[in-house]
């Protein structure tokens, strides 16, 4: 080796270390490393390229024009990136930039730091890609979900009065007889129907007649608990489900109702004047003793609602008082 080529082979290795080796170091923790290459040159300065939209011109990325895959020169040295990097080692502007190995081991670092960033904001994008598309995948499960127990609520609910309709009364009957059976407690269970109710839609009209039985839900809703059931169980007939009521309760609850329907007065205007209208109530009242089914039960509380009509309507009557 001769001495000038070992000065110059020292001074390389003194750049490598001095240079390079930090460089690494310190692109390991921080981002915005880059090899400082003062032999750098722009091929858009040197080839008086006059087109803008390359990436590699300054009013864009600045890139270095190795460091992209596809630049806008007439395509000398386009392709994969490792190929036209292998090709940039033929170009006067690479080579120029390039004039001791600590340049080439430097750009070598830069490129490898390019595409590493490149990497970490593609994986980033994913991420908020996949970040968004989750967020409107659990808004729209949100929204279907309230849309489902919107539905299901329909399906069980009387529009009319906003009581659960007949089909659901079976269920929640059959549960309540379940679990009456399991934990050996027991239930009452209230046939309800208006008194005269179709002399209102006769002398009034339907719609008159629907506005009552919308005040009777009201009224049900407004004197039973959180835990008791109402259900529209026909035309003019409720049925109520109270859990883990005793009779003597059972009836006083009966009773609130029959006198809050009775002093319930429904306005009206039928041409000739305002009138007030109000109807009674006849209610059946039946307990769940163990063994008996649902029909059985709604049996009984029917027989005992025909019994407080039979006696002069207006009343409460026990089935279980019947002889
Ligand atoms: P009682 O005191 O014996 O119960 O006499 P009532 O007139 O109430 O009994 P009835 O069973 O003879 O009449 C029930 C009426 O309820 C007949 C029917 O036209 C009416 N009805 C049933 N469903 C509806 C409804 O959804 N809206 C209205 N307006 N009327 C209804
Ligand atoms: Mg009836
Ligand atoms: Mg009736």
């Amino acid at each position: 080796m001769k001495k000038n080529d070992a000065a110059e082979c020292d001074y390389i290795l003194k750049r490598i270390h001095e240079e390079i080796l930090p460089l690494m170091d310190k692109a390991i923790s921080d981002d915005s490393v880059l090899f400082n290459n003062d032999n750098l040159k722009t091929c858009w300065e040197e080839k008086n390229c006059d087109k803008e939209v390359c990436p590699v011109h300054s009013k864009n990325e600045h890139l270095r024009c190795w460091q992209i895959a596809g630049t806008y020169c007439g395509g000398k040295v386009q392709g994969f990136f490792a190929e036209k990097y292998k090709n940039c080692k033929a170009c006067d502007i690479y080579t120029a930039a390039c004039p001791t190995v600590v340049e080439e081991l430097g750009e070598g670092l830069n490129n490898l730091l390019f595409l590493i960033r490149k990497q970490k904001r593609y994986n980033a994008k994913q991420l908020e890609e996949i970040n968004h598309l989750n967020n409107e995948l659990s808004s729209a499960i949100e929204n279907l979900d309230t849309k489902n127990r919107a539905i299901q609520e329909m399906v069980i609910t009387d529009k009319l009065t906003g009581l659960y309709n007949r089909n659901y009364l079976f269920t929640v009957l059959e549960d309540e007889i379940s679990r009456c059976q399991r934990y050996n407690t027991t239930f009452s269970i209230f046939m309800i129907d208006i008194d005269d109710f179709k002399r209102v839609n006769d002398e009034f009209g339907h719609l008159v007649g629907d506005k009552l039985l919308a005040s009777l839900g009201d009224v049900v809703k407004k004197v039973i608990r959180n835990t008791d059931r109402p259900f529209r169980y026909g035309g003019e007939e409720f049925v109520i489900i109270l859990p883990e009521t005793e009779p003597s309760i059972a009836i006083i609850i009966a009773n609130r109702i029959r006198t809050a329907f009775e002093a319930t007065i429904i306005e009206i205007d039928d041409g000739s004047g305002k009138k007030n209208i109000s109807r009674t109530l006849s209610l059946g009242v039946a307990f769940y003793k163990k063994g008996a089914t649902s029909q059985e039960l709604l049996k009984q509380a029917d027989t005992a609602m025909y019994t407080a009509k039979a006696e002069g309507k207006n009343k409460v009557i026990r089935f279980d008082f019947l002889d």
